[in-house]
């Protein structure tokens, strides 16, 4: 377990600002021994910086000080207070040099330790992200004191080690890495363990690729494909960027049990390592990983070279590369249709993010501390954001949307800015007065919510009540129906929507607004469309258009504006025709785990959606990935549990499938949900292929299982009374709540709302944040867990993060009740 200090103060934005004041940071040296120890490393550090004289601290999470030395005089360590040494500095050049042990850890943050399940073998990398360099090496830990970082690394001789600078093995377990470019401090990282190690060039640029031993197969099966898209990318950001990638080398690190999907470290980039694939997976996962690729290249302009001064502007990173990874991946690699893949995948979270009472502005989230900024890395500053760049595009255009970026990079090259700098750019480009569009788009939250009234002739348009607007939208309306018939002659028409009602007939049966994502807004379609739409959603082949009729739906049915069974009736009647594995993967599990649960009779709504992807099971194509989407979907929805027996004995598997590694699992979970395995055989097939993917899947099924046994088992790794690493600590908590065992979790909604405060004693940043909503009572569907929600939402004492997690958790839990009391007939 992570040694967690509940005390760290995180960062104030007015600290942050004083110490810019001050100080102005020369050179890093860092020196870390990697080979005595498996808990702990050897961090020695060495700062110099030039100062306008005066007190400041340094920021510091050491296991133990060895000594401090500013300037040649010893500092006593027991200074050390809340992860920060004060210091007194003196007028010009300063050198502190501090000597520490650091704590390896686990939780995906600092430098994280892991031993492979596979093979015993030990792996290490860096996430110095947010609050979490300082348990690194020394430093003053913010994103606008940018300094080149000098690494030594001694390591078991075994091992490679990789970083932000190029770096050569000069004697056995010892490397010396090359000066960096100005780097802040969160993008510090390294990688070192026994990989396996690609090695490619491309334009110049030398790239890598980097993998555990044990998946060493899996990422050569993917090389070709990885290392072209990253040529590909790199050809088109310079095209479009026109300066070139400036931090030398271009590698890209797999590590296991990483948090986010990825981390855009200059030089070294770190991926979650099941983004290298062990099973055989759909084509949106591929695209998924491919935008993850973009989005990080995108990355080392929006972000590296160019970094926000402070969290609050963390948009200028995220927005940008949410935006420029799928335009990217959509204009120059073979996944053209990664856009279409946005609508299914990303268009939701967004949504869904702007209507939670947490929702915020995309630009300016007033994070006044660095750990509270760490909430808003959701729907508003990635999805959202990157619509609203999608507009703000196609307002101005490449030419001055690209010229005014360039400027910006060339005006702030290696150094931190701020939006208002940007804005500037983009003027300077010719972009005009951007002040209505900003305010409107960019510093309101809340999306408009866009109806039409059939009986009125009316479009309305309904501002978000808490955040009032005068937006004008511009969209596109699909028609069907129009004769009464039930062909898909869909008619498109652009409609402006300038005011609050808009005069107009929109004939057809069915009208769906924004079907292709022109504007940012909530578009709720009619009860008459949802009903046509049975009619004529299997006669669309338009696979942009039918990613917008789901949004519609999806729209509705999160608002109690579409009946559970509505809601089956379209996936009954749209997803047999549906050649699009994503639209599968995306819309088929939203059904069987957000609507069928919801139904007047759950079991026949799960049943209903089975026999959708049997019948699709049995005419996709033999060996494509539509058909394993429908498969993974057709185990997920079985209470068969014969024809589970069989799928995991191989028979009656159809043709062109194989049961491998994760289809296994996925059998696992669902016989340990219905209650059809034991832990004797999660056992045994743990053993059988003890991988990382094995260990994870294995503790889902058993927190799944419906016994005192398991749940108690689960509750107790939510309590930090074991050490569990965060995957594993991720598929505890999702596996725990499960519908129709709600007897059994009864004991554990009361327990959620005392216990979870207290998680600051055990775990810290991403994952004390997301273990909130993970182990979040989700199937306690009544007013007691909301009003339960609410109190501990409002209690002053509780860690921000932890508040955010609550509200967005009972936000959805509302919703889920409303559908209930709205649709239910009981
Ligand atoms: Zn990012």
């Amino acid at each position: 377990m992570p040694h967690i200090d509940a005390t760290y103060r995180s960062l104030r934005l007015t600290e942050a600002q004083a110490r810019r004041e001050l100080l102005r940071i020369t050179s890093y040296d860092v020196r870390l021994d990697l080979a005595s120890d498996d808990s702990t490393f050897a961090s020695v550090t060495t700062v110099t910086f030039e100062s306008d004289g005066g007190p400041t601290f340094v920021d510091l999470k050491p296991r133990r000080v060895s000594s401090v030395r500013l300037n040649d005089a010893e500092l006593p360590a027991g200074r050390l207070d809340h992860g920060r040494l004060p210091i007194d500095t003196l007028p010009g050049t300063n050198v502190l040099v501090v000597d520490a042990v650091m704590a390896f850890r686990n939780d995906g943050e600092g430098l994280h330790r892991s031993v492979d399940p596979a093979d015993g073998r030990h792996y290490v990398y860096g996430m110095s992200f947010m609050d979490a360099a300082p348990s690194i090496f020394a430093c003053f830990d913010q994103p606008d004191l940018k300094a080149p970082y000098t690494f030594h690394v001694t390591a078991p001789t075994d091992w490679t080690v990789i970083g932000n600078a190029p770096g050569e093995q000069v004697e056995p377990g010892v490397w010396e890495f090359a000066q960096t470019q100005p780097l802040s401090t969160y993008f510090v990282t390294l990688v070192a363990g026994p990989w396996h190690l690609l090695n490619d060039a491309h334009d110049g640029i030398p790239l890598g690729l980097s993998a555990r031993r044990s998946i060493a197969k899996d990422l050569d099966a993917d090389a070709d494909e990885l290392f072209t898209m990253t040529g590909q990318c790199f050809d088109e950001f310079h095209r479009l960027f026109g300066i070139r990638y400036p931090f030398g080398n271009y590698h890209q690190a797999f590590v296991p049990e990483f948090n986010a999907g990825a981390m855009e470290n200059p030089g070294c980039v770190t991926f979650r390592d099941p983004l290298i694939f062990s099973s055989r997976v759909t084509r949106g996962t591929r695209i998924k990983r491919a935008t993850t690729l973009a989005h990080e290249m995108a990355h080392q302009w929006f972000g590296n070279i160019v970094t926000p001064a402070w969290w609050d502007d963390l948009w200028l990173n995220e927005s940008f590369a949410e935006y420029m990874g799928n335009r990217v991946t959509a204009d120059v690699t073979q996944y053209s249709d990664a856009w279409t893949h946005n609508a299914y995948a990303r268009r939701q979270w967004g949504l869904e993010a702007d209507q939670s009472p947490s929702t915020h502005p995309v630009a300016g989230n007033g994070a006044s501390e660095a750990s509270s900024a760490l909430q808003d890395f959701e729907g508003i500053s990635y999805p959202k954001g990157s619509h609203i760049l999608k507009q703000l595009n196609a307002r101005l255009g490449d030419e001055v949307f690209f010229a005014g970026a360039i400027d910006h990079f060339e005006s702030h090259r290696f150094g931190n800015a701020t939006m208002h700098d940007l804005f500037a750019s983009w003027e300077k480009a010719g972009a005009g007065d951007l002040s209505s569009f900003t305010g409107n788009w960019l510093r309101t939250a809340g999306p408009d919510t866009i109806s039409y009234d059939r009986q009125a002739h009316v479009v309305r348009r309904v501002p978000p009540a808490d955040h009032p607007a005068d937006r004008g939208h511009m969209l596109r309306v699909a028609t069907a129906g129009a004769d009464g018939s039930s062909a898909a002659g869909w008619q498109l028409a652009e409609l402006a929507v300038e005011t609050d009602t808009t005069d107009v007939e929109l004939p057809g049966r069915a009208v769906v607004l924004d079907p292709f994502e022109d504007t940012w807004a909530l578009v709720i379609p009619d009860p008459d469309t949802l009903d046509a739409l049975v009619d004529l959603l299997p006669a669309t082949d338009d696979d942009r258009l039918r990613a917008g009729i789901w949004n519609n739906v999806r729209n509705a049915f999160h608002n109690a504006q579409a009946a559970p069974e509505r809601v089956l009736d379209l996936v009954e009647a749209g997803m047999p025709s549906d050649d699009n594995d994503y639209a599968w993967s995306n819309t088929v599990p939203w059904a069987i785990e957000r609507v069928a649960g919801l139904a007047d009779d759950p079991v026949a709504a799960l049943d209903r959606i089975h026999r959708t992807c049997r019948q699709r099971l049995t005419d996709a194509v033999p060996g494509s990935t539509l058909q394993l989407a429908a498969f993974e979907s057709a185990i997920a929805s079985t209470a068969d549990v014969d024809q589970l027996r069989g799928w995991l004995g191989g028979d009656d598997v159809p043709a062109g499938l194989t049961v491998d590694l994760a289809l296994r699992w996925r059998v696992m979970v669902r016989l340990a949900t219905l209650g059809q395995t034991d832990r004797d055989e999660l056992r045994r097939t743990l053993g059988a292929e003890p991988t990382a993917v094995s260990r994870v899947e294995h503790d889902r099924a058993l927190a799944s299982l419906p016994d005192a046994e398991a749940k108690a088992w689960a509750w107790n790794r939510f309590l930090g009374r074991e050490p569990v690493p965060n995957y594993e600590l991720e598929a505890s908590g999702l596996g725990m709540w499960r519908s129709g065992q709600e007897e059994l979790t009864a004991p554990y909604v009361d327990r959620y709302f005392d216990d979870l405060a207290g998680t600051v004693q055990v775990r810290s940043g991403w994952v004390l944040a997301r273990a909130a909503r993970w182990f979040f009572p989700v199937t306690a569907l009544d007013e007691t867990t909301l009003d339960r929600a609410r109190r501990l939402a409002g209690r002053p004492d509780l860690d921000l993060s932890l508040r955010r997690g609550v509200v967005d958790s009972a936000d959805d839990l509302r919703r889920a009740i409303a559908v209930r009391r709205t649709f239910g007939s009981a």
